[in-house]
């Protein structure tokens, strides 16, 4: 039967911002709730190693995220198996309604709902995800030592990807659909200057080869739409992301690209009692340790919130 319940605190999202914000919503007695949505544990459910966690020489994405649920349900907080289908911040409480039919009904809310990579859509590509193809450089360059890798993009994050690869990789081969780059002239210098870095012109990545692990990339020409085949070790999705923010369009603030924006130094958003935590908010460093950060702000944000508004009720009383 469909449930409504009430709360100090309500937190969508159970990534490293989500459960980051419970740990601290509970240890400051809010009691809070969390719903987990369709990803429990977010994104690095989907990778193998995670190499810089403070703490861990080396955990397995899934292995992380299961110890920062077991510390939230060590802490008391509830965890709901939900999807937050539809929110309406016009009123206080703030109302949610879940798609298994319950209602959260909530004093302030923590957006942890995460961004998702956008990917190629090729055949082999989700079978090699982790084992070679992988959308975060920040995340994996250090695996390529030594590696001929390829880059697909033309924007700035793909070219700061490659300039970011050289670090680690022999030869960095960036794939453009275009005869040009989007990205500003600045990097585009660093990248056309670098001796280890090539650009294949109107190309597209048509599909990818490899039984473990990557091998090769398979190159569609855009206008001769003739195909060959690149031996690589590693490839690098740099096509963009989509922050989770749809619930909250017309609601929030937004920029352009649809991530939510807070305070300068702060994870408040335009609407009091309402705050944004990791990647739905960041698309400067997209990590589980800078998510995490602000899951703790915006906890202590929270609490801070409720005791102002605790406190203006009792002057006014
Ligand atoms: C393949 C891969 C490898 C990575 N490797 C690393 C790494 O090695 N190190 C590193 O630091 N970072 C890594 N990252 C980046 C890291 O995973 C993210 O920066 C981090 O997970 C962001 O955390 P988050 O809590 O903001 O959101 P996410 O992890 O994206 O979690 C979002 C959560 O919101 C929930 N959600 C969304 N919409 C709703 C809704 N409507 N209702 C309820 N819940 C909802 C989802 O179910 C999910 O639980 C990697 C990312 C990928 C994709």
């Amino acid at each position: 039967m469909a449930d409504e319940r009430r709360m100090k605190v309500l937190i969508i999202g159970s990534g490293p911002a989500g459960y980051t914000a419970a740990v601290y919503a509970a240890r400051a007695a809010l009691e809070p709730v969390l719903v987990e949505g369709m990803q429990p544990g977010g994104q690095l459910t989907i990778t193998t190693d995670v190499e810089n966690w403070p703490g861990e020489t080396a955990i397995m994405g899934p292995e992380l995220m299961a110890k920062m649920r077991v510390q939230c349900e060590h802490l008391g907080v509830s965890m709901v198996s939900d999807l937050i289908v539809n929110i309406d911040l016009s009123r206080r409480p703030f109302v949610a309604n879940g798609d298994n039919g319950d209602t959260y009904i909530a004093d302030t809310v923590i957006i942890a709902t995460g961004a998702q990579a956008r990917w190629l859509g090729l055949p082999n590509e989700e079978r090699l995800r982790g084992k070679g193809i992988s959308a975060c450089a920040t995340c994996d360059g250090f695996f390529f030592r030594g590696k001929h890798v390829v880059v697909v993009g033309g924007g700035n994050s793909a070219v700061e990807e490659a300039l970011f690869l050289t670090n680690f990789a022999s030869r960095v081969t960036l794939v453009h659909r275009r005869d040009s780059l989007r990205a500003d002239k600045t990097n585009q210098n660093r990248l056309f200057a670098h001796p280890k870095v090539d650009v294949i012109w109107n190309a597209m990545v048509a599909d990818v080869i490899g039984e473990l692990g990557l091998e090769a990339v398979v190159l569609e020409d855009g206008q001769t739409g003739a195909r060959r085949t690149l031996a690589a070790d590693g490839l690098f999705v740099a096509i963009g992301h989509d922050p989770a923010t749809a619930l909250f369009r017309g609601q929030l603030d937004m920029d352009a690209d649809g991530y939510l924006l807070t305070a300068p130094d702060s994870t408040a958003t335009s609407l009091p009692g309402v705050f944004a935590a990791g990647d739905v908010k960041d698309k400067t460093y997209r990590q589980a340790v800078t998510a995490a950060g602000m899951g703790c702000m915006a906890a202590l944000e929270a609490e801070r919130f409720l005791g102002h508004a605790a406190m203006a009720e009792a002057v006014a009383a």
